[in-house]
């Protein structure tokens, strides 16, 4: 008997290996669908080094994004005039429109009115660079210089780099009298940074209130990056979903007075009760749901054999892969909403019981996750605390609807990223911050957040931070990407 089990034991391991094994190794993403034809980028005569220069001209102009009313609007209306002076033959071809006062619209029509067509984003504004970070700028943080092969200063690549390289390359094609079979769309907000609500989204009305509906949209979000942190080697990572976002508000109410004699919970017992409980609520992490599977298949070839093993079998190594990857912030965000409790407020003395306190509760949602869920999750773990309620601090944003991997749109960006970096395998990714794309999601069948630029570690810590520039070969790389986009996407 004992034997006749250990034999059927035995098969049975042998199958759940047969299984894993075939699972491992037909964990492959399928070849993306023929795309149209793509030039060699490298056949393109294009300057880089006066290119560059432009840039620097573009980060001259200080266009901080406009907080407030009396801000320095001026900024961006000569940033305009710029624009026109120096890309004369785009600006003959294309129309300008200006939207939400200082937003540009600009439509090249095609010949082919049938053809969805194609809209490129970019944002004119930048982040302020703050007082007290000045001095550790090794050069004018709005100086434009080009230096040791690179262009520095704020919005180099965030996102006075994709502007510029857009307009490059739309400069370069009109200039050789080239025109447009299917139309090409610019959207360049001024309000980016802050939200978009006075530029992305008022030109994302305007085109659908003019029954636009594009092949995509394609903005910044994601890059190539020297070393991925699952593979250790060069990738491209396409945005196919950015997270939405959203702070609970706590509050707890107790009984004011001295605290010599109190309650068994105090307004401020119970808000950090309710904080612990709603930072600690089950969340759903896992490769499904989101780009993450996706990734991991594209990237699969690149994988160890034990990686790709056990994210190719999750069925079986899901408990193992979420413990490992429990203690990975950039993991975690890949493969569930994140819960960051930020601020707590309450009590003006140390021996006075305060008539309530306040927490802030910052969700980051995940493409499975919906914030009316989350919400009614939230009130249900803190249910029987007396005294507390919970609520949105003001209305949350979802997370963007997923774009499609197998698309023809997809396979077009997928070729010329491969063109212009050949070493970098192109997978999905989540974009973990938010970008103006996010407004153009009824206007478009798929939106893809990328920039082919190749990025390292360090690289990544400057949109925003210090020293911000970009190297001249990836300005090389973001024109021709353009070029060729414009040219096989909308001109053949
Ligand atoms: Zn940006």
């Amino acid at each position: 008997m004992i034997r006749l089990i250990l034999a059927g034991l035995g098969a049975l391991l042998i199958a759940v290996a047969g299984f894993v094994g075939f699972r491992t190794f037909s964990f492959v993403a399928p070849p993306p669908p023929a795309a149209v034809e793509i030039a060699e980028s490298s056949s393109y005569a294009v300057d880089a080094s006066a290119a560059a220069v432009r840039l620097g001209e573009a980060i001259r102009f200080r266009t901080v994004s406009l907080v407030s009313d009396g801000e320095d609007r001026a900024q961006f209306e000569q940033f305009h005039a710029w624009m026109q002076q120096r890309y004369p033959a785009f600006h003959a071809a294309a129309r300008r429109e200006i939207v939400g006062e200082l937003s540009l619209l600009y439509t090249w029509t095609g010949s082919d009115a049938a053809q969805p067509p194609i809209i490129l984003l970019a944002h004119q504004d930048v982040v302020p660079v703050p007082d007290d970070t000045r001095q550790n700028w090794t050069v004018d943080p709005f100086g434009g210089l080009v230096r040791d092969n690179a262009v520095w200063g704020r919005g180099a690549i965030d996102d006075k780099g994709s502007l510029i390289s857009i307009l490059e390359a739309a400069e370069f094609l009109a200039r050789q009298g080239r025109q447009p079979v299917r139309t090409i769309i610019f959207a360049f907000g001024h309000d980016e940074e802050i939200g978009g609500e006075g530029g992305a989204v008022l030109m994302a009305r305007l085109l659908a209130e003019r029954g636009v509906r594009a092949w995509f949209v394609l903005d910044e979000g994601m890059a190539a990056l020297e070393r991925h942190p699952l593979t250790g080697a060069p990738a491209a990572m396409i945005g196919i979903s950015e997270r939405g976002s959203g702070t609970m508000r706590v509050r707890a109410v107790g009984q004011p007075g001295h605290s010599s004699m109190p309650p068994r919970e105090t307004a401020v017992s119970l808000a950090a009760e309710a904080v612990n409980r709603i930072h600690d609520m089950p969340i759903e992490r896992g490769l499904e749901g989101g780009p993450a599977l996706g990734m991991m298949r594209a990237l699969a070839p690149e994988l160890t054999l034990t990686n790709r093993m056990a994210v190719s079998n999750e069925w079986l190594f899901g408990p193992m892969l979420r413990q490992r990857m429990a203690g990975n912030p950039a993991a975690q965000a890949l493969m569930g909403t994140t819960i960051a409790p930020t601020m707590i407020n309450g009590g003006s003395r140390p021996n006075v019981l305060p008539g309530e306190a306040i927490a802030m509760i910052n969700f980051r949602i995940h493409p499975r996750d919906q914030s009316a869920d989350l919400l009614r999750r939230a009130r249900q773990a803190v249910a029987d605390l007396d005294g507390v309620t919970v609520d949105w601090s003001e209305e949350p944003r979802e997370a963007s609807s997923i774009s499609s991997t197998t698309s023809s749109s997809y396979a077009l960006l997928a070729a010329l990223s491969g063109d212009i970096l050949p070493d970098a395998p192109v997978a999905p990714g989540l974009v973990l911050a938010g970008t103006d794309s996010r407004h153009y999601s009824e206007v478009a069948e798929n939106v893809y957040r990328y920039q082919p630029i190749m990025l390292t570690a360090e690289d990544l810590e400057m949109p925003h931070g210090l020293n911000e520039r970009i190297s001249v070969d990836n300005l090389d790389r973001m024109i021709r990407f353009y070029i060729g986009l414009m040219e096989a996407g909308a001109m053949q």
